[in-house]
């Protein structure tokens, strides 16, 4: 029997850490947990590294870390605690496979750091993909790693393709259909959307997320980050995307064929069977995940989004047509967003007014390099500040 995989875990403690684990610690055999990672909550990082023993703990606060290390040593674990982002960058590119599940701009070195290694990567950080597509993913060619997708959209995208396809053309395919729950407001009337709370917001109504996720799912912005990341995986066109709306998250995407066939996959809305399925590829395993019940689901429906109720969804489309540094733009301005609308700074319809207003701001340049991509970041971050301050005054 072949040795366990080192796994290393960037986001632990996250709604995506968490499912990985539960998935993992199914199958010591074949997962030896390597490292687990998070940003400053040290108390559910002890909690982690009390029931998975892994050999290295990371904070990338360090005066957290300080924090996590004293509680180690009082409860006389073996596990090293290190502290920083160039330690989360070293367990990354360590380990054989990493979940990266960090949230945010924060998860991109980390990841791309896995990705230099030529490790197997499975890709929850669509962020990541967003910033920096092009340079992203002619890493992973250059460094032959496995890049596998988490997002449930696109791992139900992946199981419907192809093996071994080398474009969508010549493998047939006409277009990939990305779908979406509209998230809790697809109904509310559209004068009531700048009255919505953050509770309201992250509500969502099938799946249980990470609170910038799940505003980004209310706002479909997430829908547009999803686009812009399947356009990247799996050099796809715009003409041969469609976001089509599906209220009740059964379906989690879809691939449309020349001869007419539609594949699609189906499954409960829990992250853990696109988790097991990417970590066991081209295996499979047991999730922990119930099967669907035929005889108990309603009707399924379907819709086109409405770009009016949703202008974020329009945004993104929008910003990935127009290529360059638009995309890595739009992200950071939309994290700054997301975040002063969490802190009830802002209004739940202003985050798609400074997205927009900062996009529109912007130069758009070509990304070379990860530092122009960072730059970018740093820029329209400051942009998406001045706006919130003054709304928020
Ligand atoms: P979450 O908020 O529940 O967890 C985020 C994790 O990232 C935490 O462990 C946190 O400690 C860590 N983190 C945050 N900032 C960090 C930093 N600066 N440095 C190091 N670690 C940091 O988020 P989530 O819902 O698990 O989502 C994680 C990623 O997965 C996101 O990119 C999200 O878009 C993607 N994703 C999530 C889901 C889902 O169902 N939750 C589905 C698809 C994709
Ligand atoms: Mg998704």
């Amino acid at each position: 029997m072949s040795k366990p995989e080192r796994l290393t875990i960037l986001g632990a403690t996250g709604s995506i850490g968490k499912s990985t684990l539960d998935v993992a610690a199914r199958y010591p055999q074949k997962f030896h947990i390597y490292a687990l990672c998070a940003n400053r909550n040290w108390q559910a990082l002890l909690q982690q590294a009390i029931q998975y023993h892994p050999e290295f703990v990371v904070m990338a606060d360090e005066s957290a870390a300080q924090q996590l290390r004293e509680a180690i040593q009082e409860h006389k674990l073996n596990s090293e605690v290190l502290a920083g982002k160039d330690a989360l960058e070293q367990v990354s590119a360590e380990a054989d496979t990493v979940m990266a599940a960090i949230v945010g701009a924060a998860g991109l070195l980390p990841t791309l750091a896995a990705v230099k290694a030529g490790n197997k990567v499975l890709l929850a950080n669509k962020e990541s993909l967003v910033m920096a597509g092009s340079l992203f993913m002619d890493a992973v060619t250059q460094h032959e790693a496995l890049l596998l997708p988490i997002d449930s959209e696109h791992n139900a995208i992946f199981q419907c393709l192809p093996e071994n396809m080398s474009s969508l053309a010549s493998a047939g395919i006409r277009k990939i259909l990305l779908t979406g729950s509209g998230g809790p407001f697809r109904e509310t009337p559209l004068a009531d959307l700048s009255k919505v709370t953050v509770a309201q917001a992250c509500a969502h109504p099938n799946w249980s997320m990470g609170q910038k996720i799940s505003v980004d799912s209310a706002t479909m912005m997430n829908k547009g980050l999803e686009y812009i990341e399947a356009r990247w995986l799996f050099a796809a066109r715009p003409e041969q995307i469609e976001v089509v709306l599906h209220p009740q998250s059964v379906i989690h995407s879809m691939v449309q064929y020349n001869d007419g066939s539609v594949l699609a996959q189906l499954g409960q809305p829990d992250m853990r069977t696109p988790i097991a399925h990417a970590m066991a590829w081209p295996e499979r395993i047991e999730s922990g995940v119930e099967s669907l019940d035929f005889s108990q689901l309603g009707g399924l429906s379907f819709a086109a989004p409405d770009l009016q109720r949703f202008p974020c969804l329009g945004l993104a489309i929008e910003a990935s047509k127009v290529g360059g540094s638009a995309a890595a733009c739009l992200n950071a301005a939309n994290e700054e967003a997301v975040e002063a609308f969490l802190m009830e700074r802002i209004g739940f319809t202003d985050i798609a007014k400074i997205n927009n207003e900062v996009l529109e701001q912007h130069s758009v340049i070509e990304v070379n390099s990860i530092d122009a991509v960072l730059a970018v970041d740093a820029q329209a971050r400051q942009s998406a500040q001045q706006l919130i301050q003054a709304l928020a005054s």
